[in-house]
């Protein structure tokens, strides 16, 4: 029997790293420019200890303003959330209390703060990431898309939480 993809939705403010974290994660390719406005769905498989090879389907989200009612209706197919902040920008941080509020309430949620090999313009501290995601119950991970830095291991934390929770329900 087929088993069905765990369906993940990228979500978070524009111009974050997104799309550079889905395709570093999907293709392991780093390019400068996406096209900020494409919602754009990618398959693939993540090998775990638990749970053996799982096909995985990942919704890069996009778009604000024309776009955000397309986005809320894709954030519907998330079983799991990769939520996307920029370490740069306290925004983008700030931005993420909102995108919550579409996601589903049970479903998992890690969060990403990305952009870290811009440390020297970094304006969001690890402490306050932190406490925002323990208060809500959320890993955090630092990433670069550019560097190749923990963006697997954040997808792969995130699938292993959504097959777990399948496992039970
Ligand atoms: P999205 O709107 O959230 O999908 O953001 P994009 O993936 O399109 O990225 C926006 C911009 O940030 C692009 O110019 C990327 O090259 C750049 N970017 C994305 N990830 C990183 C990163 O880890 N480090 C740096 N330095 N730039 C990044
Ligand atoms: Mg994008």
């Amino acid at each position: 029997m087929a088993v069905e993809p765990i369906k993940i939705a990228v979500i978070g403010d524009g111009g974050v790293g997104k799309s550079a974290c889905t395709i570093r994660f999907v293709k392991n390719q780093f390019h400068e420019q996406y096209d900020p406005t494409i919602e754009q769905t990618y398959s693939t498989t993540v090998e775990t200890e638990e749970f053996g090879s799982l096909p995985v389907e990942i919704i890069d989200t996009a778009g604000q303003d024309d776009y955000e009612n397309f986005r809320s209706v894709s954030i519907s197919y998330g079983q799991a959330f990769l939520l996307v902040f920029a370490i740069t920008s306290h925004k983008t941080f700030e931005k993420m209390e909102s995108m919550l509020v579409e996601a589903k309430e049970d479903a998992p949620k890690i969060v990403i703060g990305n952009k870290s090999d811009l440390s020297a313009d970094r304006k969001v501290s690890v402490a306050e990431v932190e406490a925002w995601c323990k208060e809500r119950g959320f890993k955090y991970f630092e990433t670069s898309a550019k560097n190749n830095i923990n963006v697997r291991e954040a997808f792969v934390d995130l699938v292993q939480q959504a097959a777990k929770k399948r496992q039970h329900t």
